[in-house]
């Protein structure tokens, strides 16, 4: 038996793949529903219904979460859509989806644009990412694609995006990113597909669950996971909820400053050295449902400094209004620091200045055209790996037997999405089956 705690979809992939390979398996999950970041929230005052906590896409080049389609038979739900992309710069809002929109792009001059594209094309040559990850992203950018377009476009958006401190972040970073939105573009790039599931990656977690149940896996909502129990270098169990359970394999898939807080102090040696590497950011975001539509993009990246959130996604503009009720979808999100006043703020204080910056880009929104406001926040969600630190990402495995750590934090140097979980859930499913067979074996009995 191996227990797994989290229900995210990387916990719940992990659990598909090792049932796949043979192993018996039990998913512990705190929430009372599962999913973790690719959850839900309910706005009863709109009836029965539920939308994305977050928004969540699938790209056409995903060739695992596909798979993962195809064997829990949702593959023929999935709709394919043409998306645009804009980017709001110094007040005004422009295409920015087609090679020609993109030649046009006003701040920018024609040796700038031209040093731009080739940014994109080179990142798309590099094959071997090691180099790239001793280099700060900005001196890296800068020297491809000139100190114009790292200024205008460049340094707001990374701003952005780690909330102010970009010093210590890698090169590896824009390369991923680079490499995994131009792989879902149409021959000769005119055009970026997205996908997605009318019912949202909560129809995969539901199917994910279903096929697990099916196949005589066991998930637990609801059931907070307290503390590992470990005797002298061995996982003899965990405590859930207050109550003692058996196990000797425990796959911890909550990022890792929450794992080591489920390490007991015979833990302590494994503890220090998952310590070397968890900084995260967290996220506060705010979901607007709205009577009609703001954009035509689904992402308004901003590189207007003055505005807090990181962008303006307006899922359906992917997504058919049909399947949301009619509504329009559009979320503000802004990943933060630890000690950013915006992650301590009240939901009000959040939404009121959140929807003073957003009446500034669109002032002619009125308030009876929101139906409703959520925000949602998590403190661990993008994991941080600067410069240079990729030999102090924890292992999987450590000296403590039947402990293993499985989590965003170790993924890199792809960028953490649905994609890249579950490619990592398969390795690891892989890697564990194998251990987890060598301890099961006749000899390794004998020397019990
Ligand atoms: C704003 C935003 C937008 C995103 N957009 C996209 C996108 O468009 N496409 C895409 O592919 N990806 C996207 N992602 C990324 C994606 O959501 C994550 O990579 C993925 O959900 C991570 O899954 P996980 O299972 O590793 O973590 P989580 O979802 O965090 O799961 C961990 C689970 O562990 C549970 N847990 C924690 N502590 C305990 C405990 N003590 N006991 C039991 N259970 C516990 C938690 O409740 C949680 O359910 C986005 C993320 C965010 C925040």
């Amino acid at each position: 038996m191996i227990d797994i705690v989290g229900g995210g979809i990387l916990g719940l992939t992990l659990a598909h793949e090792l049932l796949k390979r043979g192993e018996y398996v039990r998913v512990w999950e705190r929430a009372d529903s599962l999913g973790g970041l690719m959850g839900r929230t309910r706005l009863p005052e709109l009836g029965d219904v539920s939308y994305d906590r977050y928004y969540h896409t699938i790209l056409s080049s995903d060739r695992t979460i596909m798979g993962l389609l195809d064997e829990v038979g949702l593959r023929s739900r999935l709709h394919t859509i043409a998306t645009k992309m804009g980017f709001y710069h110094n007040g005004r809002s422009y295409p920015m989806s087609t090679p020609l929109e993109f030649l046009r792009f006003p701040p920018l001059g024609m040796i700038d644009r031209l040093r731009l594209a080739y940014t994109i094309l080179a990142c798309r040559q590099i094959k071997d990412w090691r180099a790239l990850e001793q280099i700060p992203v900005e001196k890296w950018l800068a020297g491809l694609s000139g100190p114009r377009t790292l200024q205008h476009i460049w340094a707001p958006l990374l701003r952005a995006k780690f909330d102010g401190d970009v010093s210590q972040v890698p090169a590896t970073y824009i390369w991923s990113r680079l490499v995994r939105t131009t792989d879902t573009r149409t021959k000769g790039g005119s055009q970026e597909r997205m996908c997605y599931l009318p019912g949202g990656y909560q129809e995969l977690i539901d199917a994910l669950a279903a096929t697990i149940r099916a196949r005589d896996g066991v998930i637990t909502t609801g059931a907070t996971v307290d503390q590992l129990l470990i005797t002298g270098d061995q996982v003899v169990g965990l405590v859930v909820d207050g109550q003692q359970i058996e196990s000797n394999h425990v796959i911890l898939t909550t990022q890792t400053p929450i794992s080591r807080r489920l390490l007991p102090p015979e833990a302590r040696t494994v503890s220090a050295r998952w310590s070397q590497l968890e900084g995260f950011l967290g996220i506060v975001c705010m979901l607007l449902v709205l009577r009609r539509s703001l954009t035509p993009y689904y992402t308004l990246n901003i590189t207007d400094e003055r505005i807090p959130f990181t962008g303006v996604i307006e899922t359906t503009n992917l997504i058919d209004p049909a399947h949301v009720g009619g509504y329009h979808l559009v979320y503000l999100p802004k990943y933060v620091a630890p000690g950013s006043p915006y992650a301590n703020m009240s939901d009000d204080a959040l939404c009121a200045a959140f929807l003073r910056y957003l009446r500034q880009m669109f002032p002619d929104l009125r308030d009876d055209e929101i139906a409703a406001v959520r925000i949602s926040r998590e403190r661990y969600v993008e994991p941080l790996h600067p410069v240079g630190a990729t030999d102090m990402i924890p292992e999987l495995t450590s000296e403590v037997a039947g402990l293993y750590l499985a989590n965003t934090g170790q993924i890199y140097p792809q960028l953490t999405n649905g994609e890249s979980v579950c490619a990592f859930a398969c390795q690891v499913a892989d890697e564990i089956s194998r251990l987890v067979g060598v301890s099961r074996s006749p000899a390794a009995l004998v020397a019990a």
